[in-house]
């Protein structure tokens, strides 16, 4: 029997997704023109689903420092961090991100993804217990299986059952360690950090929160969830990525707990895979400067996310529960979702298109996150776009909502 034999479902559903139109796993721009604009089959295209939140992937300074420091370091440091691959560069960054973040200690991993991978897998033992969100990041779930720690999920964003599952453990012995998202990624809902927080201040836990979407979106210097309901000093590790607002690759971890950096020793995914190089540290690190220097950045952010949420919302659209630079549209199934995003596309539209397992509930979404560069005329070219299109195919009831623009 091959060794592919036990894909052969997935291939069906696959070629069954294909059959409706143009294969959304494989996607390929001739090129990327601006933070908003790619073209894409020849043809000018919106990109609405880039997580580019404040548009830094174009950004002057980003590019020169990203430049002179290949020059000066060279194109790869050859080597993982506990070995050849920690240059000044990479400490920098980490004492930069720990500043921001006002902790004493920042780890940088390749990316955001190795840095749940790592931190989760390290951080809680076999006597410990990890405790998360139904509805977490695959790369928190991979996380927690790779650790050997007991996992409990409890429902999304509900503290009451987050308190139920722990009083559950009784007096079991080992730390417990609540993981949540700021922003969650799928549906833009937020995490009720400060309910979250209290149950762990009740029951003694630890509280980690993935700012992956949420840094340099929400709160006053754009740390993040935590700071915009003002709960950092309840949230004991931060988790985030360098691949949305800061626009290059990569992932972090800061903390203030005592002792932190000894994970450095004990942190496979950390341990045992090359750095980045020292181009994505540049830009990175001009990037968080730009990150605090421009708060309007954040400001345009939100007014354009409020903007594209209220127009969908006018066309008739079933939103997220909350505003947030993402903004889904949930429908009534997969091939509907399938067949309105490839109508998009065909009109000069990228938006991301979300099927089940990713998506909670086996829902389908058309999936935007919105930048700070985007124009109010490209916002209003989707809004318009997608209603014309979801009315066209019988998506949405006929009747043309009232113009807002
Ligand atoms: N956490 C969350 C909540 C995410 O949405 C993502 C990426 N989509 C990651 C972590 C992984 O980040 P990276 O792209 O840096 O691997």
């Amino acid at each position: 029997m091959s060794i592919l034999e036990k894909f052969k479902p997935l291939r069906a559903a696959h070629d069954r997704l294909k059959a409706l139109g143009r294969d959304p796993f494989s996607v390929t721009f001739d090129d990327i023109v601006s933070p908003t604009e790619g073209i894409l089959d020849g043809r000018r295209t919106v990109l609405l689903g880039t997580n580019n939140y404040l548009g830094l992937t174009f950004d002057d300074t980003c590019i020169e420092g990203s430049i002179d420091a290949i020059v000066r370091h060279g194109t790869g440091t050859t080597g993982s961090r506990i070995a050849n691959g920690s240059y000044d560069e990479h400490e920098n960054l980490e004492k930069e991100l720990a500043a921001f973040f006002g902790r004493r200690h920042g780890m940088v991993f390749s990316t955001g993804y190795q840095a749940n991978l790592g931190i989760l897998s390290t951080l809680v033992g076999k006597d410990d217990h990890l405790i998360i969100d139904a509805d977490s990041h695959a790369s928190i779930y991979d996380g927690s299986r790779l650790g050997h720690a007991p996992v409990i999920r409890f429902r999304h964003n509900d503290p009451e059952d987050l308190a139920k599952r722990l009083r559950r453990l009784g007096d079991a012995p080992g730390a417990r360690l609540i993981v949540t998202e700021g922003i969650y990624s799928m549906l833009g809902d937020m995490a009720p950090l400060r309910e979250i927080a209290a149950v762990k201040r009740e029951y003694g836990a630890y509280l980690l929160v993935d700012e992956a979407h949420s840094m340099g979106v929400l709160g006053a210097r754009g740390r993040g969830l935590a700071e915009e309901v003002a709960a950092e000093a309840d949230v004991d590790i931060i988790i985030g990525t360098f691949s949305k607002s800061l626009g290059s690759v990569g992932g972090f971890c800061v903390s203030d707990l005592e002792d932190f950096d000894i994970v450095r020793l004990a942190c496979r995914p950390y341990m045992f895979t090359a750095s980045l190089p020292p181009a994505v540290i540049a830009s990175t690190r001009f990037a968080l400067k730009k990150l605090q220097q421009e708060p309007g950045l954040r400001a345009q952010l939100t007014s354009n996310a409020r903007q594209l949420y209220t127009a969908l919302q006018a066309q008739g659209f079933q939103v997220g529960p909350q505003c947030s630079p993402i903004v889904s549209v949930i429908l009534p199934d997969p091939q509907k979702a399938m067949v309105l995003w490839n109508a998009l596309l065909e009109n000069g539209l990228y938006m991301n298109l979300a099927l089940p397992p990713a998506t909670p509930s086996s829902s389908a979404f058309l999936r935007s996150s919105v930048s700070a560069r985007h124009t109010p005329e490209q916002i209003a070219f989707a809004a318009n776009l997608m209603g014309r299109m979801a009315r066209e195919l019988g998506i949405l009831e006929a009747a043309e909502p009232e113009p807002i623009f």
